[in-house]
């Protein structure tokens, strides 16, 4: 099953396809992760990308089509992947489609985590994530069992964003309005658009999202 989580920075869509990915045989592939490597590793890519994620706006398209047209030809996609950050824009989504269609492949469902704006500062300047596996966490509403120490694999160094800022946050959010949410018009359109509620607690939105794939199922 090939998905698309979509929604908002902060929205919870990492969290939910890690929980996905543990649940079912799909993998995550989340762009921003991807970038994030390619900084650290000081890549020709992550060198152009780096500028452009702490301003918290977006890397230039045909960039992220490439990343992601090398990604889902890996064999560990062959059972179906969660794309988590592409695609962002209409552009990316178009390319997205030609890419599916020329290896075969197609698109189960898109689902929209909608949540409101006034909340997504506080989630995200709350965000941390384990600086060995990558598992995250939030202060308030997701801290790990054992304070310091990483539920997943017991790890005690953590790491913030440099974009997880309230500035940022703003100008993501408003690349989120300008650029990503005419995806929503642009799935319902093709009929692949299902919306969960993403203001309820973290096991709701699991729950939801389970029952949205399980229709598909037996649509
Ligand atoms: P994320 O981890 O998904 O919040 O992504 C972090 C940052 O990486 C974004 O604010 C963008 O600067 C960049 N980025 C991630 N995915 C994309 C994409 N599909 N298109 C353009 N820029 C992206």
């Amino acid at each position: 099953m090939n998905l698309i989580l979509l929604g908002p920075p902060g929205a919870g869509k990492g969290t939910q396809a890690q929980r996905l990915e543990e649940s079912r045989r799909l993998v995550q592939l989340s762009t921003g992760d991807m970038l994030r490597a390619a900084v650290a590793s000081g890549s020709e890519i992550g060198r152009l990308a780096k500028s452009i994620i702490e301003a918290g706006k977006l890397v230039p398209d045909d960039v992220m089509v490439e990343m992601i047209e090398q990604r889902i030809d890996a064999p560990d996609c062959a059972d179906g992947f969660i794309l988590d950050g592409f695609p962002r824009t209409v552009a990316q989504a178009e390319a997205l489609d030609e890419l599916l269609r020329l290896k075969g492949k197609r698109l189960h469902a898109v689902v929209e985590m909608a949540v409101d704006d006034g909340v997504l500062v506080e989630r995200i300047s709350g965000r941390f994530s384990c600086a060995a596996c990558g598992a995250g966490y939030h202060r308030r509403f997701r801290p790990t069992a054992v304070e310091g120490v990483c539920d997943r694999c017991g790890a005690t160094e953590f790491r913030q964003r440099p974009d997880d800022n309230e500035e940022t946050v703003r100008t993501r959010l408003a690349a989120y309005h300008a650029q990503t949410e005419p995806l929503l018009p642009y799935y319902r359109g093709r009929g692949v658009l299902r919306t969960v509620d993403g203001m309820a607690a973290i096991d709701d939105v699991t729950a939801q999202i389970g029952t949205v794939l399980a229709a598909l199922a037996t649509d």
